[in-house]
């Protein structure tokens, strides 16, 4: 037996329960006799800066969360990793501690100033209330955790010199090959897993304990392998310390597939980094629903997409016992019969990925989802009573401002429209992606590359209009 910490380190502006991938990998890890216990830092920083007992939100799942109060605590972040790294080189929209344009020495420099500042010495005492593990996991979402794991790893080499430290998740799985050829991530982490690894974290903690090689896909940096870790999508998640969350009402996450059915949009990274396409079984899911009707609380799906016969699945498996909420694609055949059938099984709300309403941007990222097609389908959410989060972009490449903010004024008089319907637009600036399609193959997409950096994930680029122009 070994005995692991899985530590999730901030930011994340989430407030309502655990994360899925830590509790899958804590479920895998105890079904095979394991001792494992997750801590949660990210949790712990936002309850230290919000409090316990925030009220519900008006959405259920990812989207219930107290946006304006995130935001400053996500400022205030911001503004502490910022002072330990160098000048913004201005090249992103987002704040550079949250997106990390910066070469491995600048960051493991910030790394190392922030481990001797109070906020540290607070993560410290956090780790100092565990017992000594064999091995410490921590999961890493996107590079605004990177701080916060480098300071980690830095803190556990401190305490427990020896205990080795494993990165995984999607932001490392989004950089696989850059890890597998470059020593230099070495610094950052004794091995890195890429993708669903509930079987391989068992395999390295099995390992650990025999003090025996660890297992292939558990890879060292610049050894030149990038394998996928081997996922068993079948354990049953463990949702451990719930109390540490601020949101009075907890959100527990499940998944019914992973993978993308329709893998197509070519901003999106969701393919490269989860694989192909599969429906899982249904069976772990009672046990979670279960626990969120005990709780009084709500089930968020983490799939990237669900599809609308698998909704009508999930429905018919929760029957209404607690409030639910998925992520879907604009379809036909989200009529208004099929989202009452959802709305009596618990479904609250779905989030739908529009992305834009203007044709240029629909074909750029292969996504065409005509104005109609969405009017349906929030016409019988209006009436259904689901709630409605559509994600929306702008700046996208080649884009003209002035007709991207009328099609996003168009989207906004269309909710106003329906004030029976509850909806909120999640309105990002479009970023290149060096997953994504356009990522892999910019020049083909009139694009080119004007930065790229070791633990960004998105990269600086211009449009072929702005190169001609120059
Ligand atoms: S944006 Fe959504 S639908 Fe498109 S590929 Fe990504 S996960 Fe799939």
């Amino acid at each position: 037996m070994s005995a692991c910490l899985l530590v999730v380190p901030p930011l994340l502006k989430c407030t309502t329960g655990p994360l899925l991938g830590p509790a899958m990998l804590a479920g895998a890890a105890a079904a095979a006799g394991h001792d494992v216990d997750v801590l949660d830092l990210n949790a712990l920083h936002l309850t230290g800066a919000l409090g316990h007992g925030l009220p519900p939100g008006r959405m259920v799942g990812d989207h219930d969360r107290p946006v304006g109060l995130l935001r400053d605590v996500q400022r205030a972040y911001v503004a502490q990793m910022a002072a330990h790294l160098p000048a913004d080189p201005g090249l992103l929209d987002e704040a550079p501690a949250l997106t990390l344009p910066y070469a491995h020495a600048a960051i493991a420099a910030a790394a190392d100033t922030l481990t001797a500042t109070p906020w540290a010495d607070r993560l410290d005492a956090l780790l100092a209330g565990e017992r000594r593990p064999d091995l410490v996991g921590i999961s890493l979402l996107y590079a605004g955790q990177v701080l916060g794991a480098a300071v980690v790893t830095r803190l556990v080499r401190r305490r427990w010199p020896g205990v080795p430290v494993v990165w995984g998740g999607p932001h490392v799985t989004a950089l696989r090959d850059e890890i597998a050829r470059d020593a230099r991530y070495g610094a950052a982490a004794d091995g890195f897993v890429f993708g669903y690894a509930e079987r391989t974290f068992v395999a390295l903690l099995d390992a650990v304990g025999a003090g025996a090689p660890w297992p292939q896909a558990v890879v060292r940096a610049g050894a030149g392998v990038a394998l996928d870790a081997e996922e068993d999508a079948a354990v049953l998640p463990r949702f451990d310390r719930l109390g540490v969350y601020a949101s009075a009402r907890r959100t527990l996450p499940a998944q019914a597939s992973r993978g993308c059915a329709y893998g197509r949009c070519r901003f999106c990274t969701y393919p490269a980094v989860e694989g192909a396409y599969r429906a899982l079984g249904l069976d772990g899911l009672e046990p979670i629903v279960r626990q969120a009707h005990a709780l009084g609380g709500t089930i968020a799906f983490k799939d990237s997409l669900v599809l609308p016969a698998r909704l009508d699945a999930l429905a018919q498996q929760v029957a209404g016992r607690v409030p639910w909420a998925a992520c879907t694609k604009l379809h036909a055949s989200l009529d208004a019969a099929r989202l009452r059938s959802l709305a009596a099984g618990g479904c609250a709300t779905l989030e739908v990925g529009l992305e834009t309403l203007t044709a240029e941007g629909q074909l750029l990222i292969d996504k065409r989802q005509p104005l109609g097609l969405l009017l349906g389908v929030l016409d019988a959410a209006e009436s259904a009573g689901v709630g409605m989060v559509v994600n929306y972009m702008t700046g996208f490449p080649g884009a003209d401002p002035g007709a991207e903010a009328d099609a996003l004024a168009q989207l906004r008089a269309e909710l106003a429209r329906r004030p029976g319907l509850l909806s909120v637009i999640e309105h990002n600036r479009f970023q290149l992606e060096r997953r994504s399609p356009l990522g892999r193959e910019p020049e083909r997409w009139g694009l080119r590359v004007r930065g790229a950096w070791p633990w960004a994930t998105v990269l600086a680029w211009e449009a072929a209009e702005a190169r001609a122009a120059a």
